[in-house]
């Protein structure tokens, strides 16, 4: 095994995937000693504790942190909502403009076309990170190494050539 960090050439390197579990455990333990501690001056300022903790936490952990596959619930939901909002505002629009209430004016289909164009794009999109974009940065997160003398995140090609 011959790793080292490109930035300052240490030998010190942990696998990100290790380093993002100890960080998030160690975080944990750490709110769950001082709620204990600080338990008498009341839920607030516990709370306060914590959270400033983990926003402590997050600069590092956010270059630790495995990526995410899309959620198609999430993306269905603000789409739902953007629809429904934006479709109130072109139909008010529409009635205060033309003086016609009808749903089946031009704006309002043009309206609900280009909504599920862009709908369509979305869930297209969501798939395609999912099934590859998604693989490939997990990948990449798997064998990045953070290094603990200058903190520096790098990928490193392991288990290639060092068997033989
Ligand atoms: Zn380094």
């Amino acid at each position: 095994m011959d790793l080292r960090c490109p930035k300052c050439n240490s030998t010190d390197l942990k696998k990100v995937s290790l380093a993002y579990e100890e960080g998030v455990f160690r975080n944990e333990g750490r709110a769950r000693v001082r709620a204990v501690v600080v338990g008498s001056g009341g839920p607030d300022l516990v709370v306060g504790r914590a959270t400033t903790r983990g926003t402590e936490q997050s600069i590092l952990s956010k270059k630790l942190t495995p990526p995410v596959k899309w959620s198609y619930l999430k993306i269905i939901g603000w789409s739902v909502l953007l629809f429904v909002c934006v479709g109130w505002l072109v139909f008010y629009v529409n009635a205060v403009t033309t003086n016609a209430t009808t749903v089946s004016s031009p704006p309002l289909t043009l309206f609900a076309l280009i909504s599920g164009a862009i709908f369509a794009l979305l869930v297209f999109l969501i798939w395609r990170h999912n099934h590859s974009t998604y693989g490939l940065q997990y990948a990449e997160w798997e064998r990045s190494f953070l290094c603990q003398r200058c903190g520096a995140v790098n990928q490193q090609r392991v288990g290639t050539d060092s068997n033989s």
